[in-house]
């Protein structure tokens, strides 16, 4: 199980991270566990759980843990298991328990992401304790989706529309059956949507329902152990009705405040309760102030 060390990690804000992490216990040793053919998920060190793919002649990472230092832990458990240089680091979206690493990486690594996500990842190092990541940020952006080869295995990045962010990528290995699929899952919290970055409630659902139709079997997650479409279809069932709820009470007139007493919304206390807003808040405020659309690309009918 996720420890609520490494939850907590992941709803940070980047800006107050170093506060936050002085006060935090030291985060759990990393661990290493093979999927399939070559498909590792790494688990713990500081930051979301990451994965990366053996092939012939070069490694591919996905996401990149939250500091320099756990990367590095990564990258040191990479090399126990092969020779092979880390050419490329593929980021599921922007934030920084999945981003902040990279300086670890070497340098001139090919970095991908959605075009949104690097914009985020752009405003976010403006900030001069992150100086070190700039030579960082994405050198190479996508818009709908894009597969990648290694050895002739494909890697398949899919963008499914706004949902935890509004630069998700969905990382699938159509010969593993395997998909990394960042926060765009996330149990054993609230499903998270990050407004301010442009995501979307409504599109994580539509986004969930892609993910379900791919021809996969394990799913890893920023958060959790891996998890099957039957985890993913509880979660998809469960926002349907949160949202179903919402809509309901936002047809009779119902107040933000109303709603949430009505659903037994508890909201985190002070300043996290902004930041973190409820899933039913941010529900409410995708039916009444949209930001953003709820599915714009489909690249499986490419
Ligand atoms: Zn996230």
């Amino acid at each position: 199980m996720t420890s609520p060390a490494t939850l907590i990690a992941g709803f940070l804000a980047i800006a107050s991270l170093g506060a936050f992490l002085a006060a935090q216990p030291p985060p759990a040793p990393l661990s290493v566990a093979e999927l399939k053919d070559g498909v590792y998920w790494v688990k713990g060190g500081s930051g979301a759980n990451t994965g990366f793919i053996v092939g012939r002649k070069e490694v591919i990472v996905i996401d990149a843990k939250m500091t320099e230092e756990s990367a590095q832990a990564m990258l040191a458990e990479i090399r126990k298991l092969t020779p092979n240089p880390v050419t490329t680091v593929v980021l599921t979206h922007s934030d920084g328990d999945h981003v902040n690493g990279l300086s670890a990486f070497p340098k001139g690594v090919t970095v991908i992401a959605h075009a949104n996500s690097r914009k985020d990842m752009e405003a976010a190092f403006k900030d001069p304790k992150f100086s070190a990541l700039l030579p960082y940020l994405p050198n190479h952006t996508l818009t709908t989706g894009s597969d990648l080869y290694t050895d002739g295995a494909r890697v398949t990045m899919l963008y499914f529309g706004p949902a935890h962010t509004s630069g998700d990528l969905v990382v699938f290995l159509p010969d593993q059956k395997i998909a990394f699929v960042g926060d765009l899952v996330f149990l054993g919290r609230d499903p998270l949507v990050h407004r301010e970055k442009g995501g979307n409630s409504f599109g994580l659902a539509e986004t969930l329902k892609k993910i379900l139709a791919l021809d996969a079997d394990t799913f890893i997650s920023g958060h959790n152990d891996p998890l099957t479409k039957a985890d993913i279809q509880g979660l998809l069932a469960s926002i349907q009705e949160k949202q179903a709820k919402v809509k309901a009470l936002v047809q009779q007139g119902k107040s933000l405040d109303e709603i949430k007493a009505a659903l037994g919304v508890v909201d985190a206390p002070g300043a996290a309760a902004r930041r973190w807003p409820s899933f039913v808040e941010v529900v409410y405020l995708d039916l009444t102030q949209p930001r953003t659309a709820p599915v714009i690309y489909d690249p499986l009918k490419r």
